[in-house]
């Protein structure tokens, strides 16, 4: 078994759509980045490829490559999930914070946890989504950004 760690932070713009662990949800303002900036699929492919050893998905999936431009980032942790695979590693559990002053995200819980899980290929029980705002304070508290810390767990086959 391996655990690996994974974070991002994107910030919040106007005339961006609000997608969330590929999941669109309805927000005046969306995160900006070069795919479609999904902080939470990032972070969770990142801390795959941490728990596999196989570096950053920076490394992977470069910003400055034209591919990867509005990248549907679902796409982007299925390969990551595809390539783990590969090498013989499945995932036991997914926790994850995701940090947003705004939109309020209790209401989106289940439908990130279900998305998720189908990503990883895992039942919904084995994903966990916690939400917490920045209590007003820093570019969180501010609205200015929102980010996403995730831990996952892995077994090799
Ligand atoms: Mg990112």
């Amino acid at each position: 078994m391996r655990v690996g760690i994974g974070h991002d932070t994107h910030r919040l713009a106007e005339g961006r759509p609000l997608i969330l662990g590929g999941i669109r949800i309805d927000h005046p303002r969306g995160l900006l980045g070069h795919s479609d900036a999904d902080v939470v699929l990032h972070a969770v492919a990142d801390a795959l490829l941490g728990a596999a050893g196989l570096g950053d998905i920076g490394e992977h999936y470069p910003d400055t490559d034209p591919r990867w431009s509005g990248l549907d980032s679902g796409k982007l942790l299925d390969e990551v999930v595809a390539r783990l695979a590969r090498d013989g590693w499945t995932t036991v559990n997914c926790d994850l914070v995701i940090h947003a002053q705004e939109p309020k995200l209790g209401p989106h819980k289940s439908a990130l946890r279900e998305n998720l899980a189908r990503l990883l290929r895992v039942a919904p029980s084995a994903v966990n989504v916690k939400a917490k705002t920045g209590e007003l304070v820093g570019p969180i508290g501010r609205a200015e950004a929102i980010a996403c810390e995730a831990v996952v767990l892995i077994e090799s086959q």
